[in-house]
C-alpha cells in the first residue's frame, strides 16, 4: 500500500479521470480514481506522494490533457499586477477597527453616554462590515499594489 495518496487531478466526470489514471498505470506509476463527496463530487486522479511530481510530469507530456490539474486550480498567492510571489498579508483592518469601537463603546458606557455609545456601537459595525468587504488581504512587496479583498476572496 502506498504511504499517502494525493490528488493531482480532478474532473466533474468519471471517464477523464480513469483515462488520465490508465494511461499513469501504463507508464508505471500506481494510480486511484476516487469520488470527492467535498465539494462537488468530483473525480479525483490520486497518486502516492512520492510520486506526485513523476505523475504531474508525466500527464504534461500526454495531450490532451483529460482532466484538470489540481495544482492549477489551487494557484500559489501571487500579484495580479507583476506576478510576484513576494506577497505580504495586512494587518487584519476590520478586527482592529471593531477592537477600537468596542473600546469606544465601552468608553461611553463606563461616562454613561448611553446614547453616543449606541451610535459609536452602530458606527463600528458599519465601518467594520465595509472593511471587511473592501480591505485588501495582501500586498506586493515588489511593486506594492494592494489586492484580495475580503469579499471576493
Ligand atoms: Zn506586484
Amino acid at each position: 500500500m502506498p504511504e499517502k495518496l494525493v490528488p493531482i487531478r480532478e474532473s466533474p466526470q468519471s471517464e477523464p479521470a480513469h483515462a488520465d489514471g490508465a494511461a499513469l498505470q501504463r507508464r508505471g506509476i500506481a494510480s486511484y480514481v476516487k469520488r470527492l463527496q467535498w465539494p462537488d463530487g468530483q473525480f479525483a486522479v490520486l497518486v502516492d506522494e512520492r510520486d506526485a511530481e513523476r505523475a504531474l510530469a508525466a500527464l504534461e507530456d500526454l495531450s490532451p490533457h483529460l482532466s484538470a490539474p489540481v495544482l492549477d486550480r489551487d494557484p500559489p498567492l501571487r500579484c495580479p499586477c507583476c506576478s510576484s510571489s513576494d506577497v505580504l498579508p495586512q494587518p487584519p483592518y476590520p478586527l482592529i477597527t471593531l477592537l477600537i469601537g468596542f473600546g469606544a463603546v465601552c468608553t461611553c458606557l463606563y461616562v454613561n453616554q448611553g446614547a453616543v455609545a449606541l451610535v459609536v456601537g452602530l458606527m463600528t459595525v458599519a465601518v467594520a462590515s465595509i472593511a471587511f468587504a473592501k480591505a485588501a488581504r495582501w500586498r506586493c512587496a515588489s511593486c506594492h499594489r494592494r489586492y484580495g479583498s475580503g469579499a471576493s476572496g
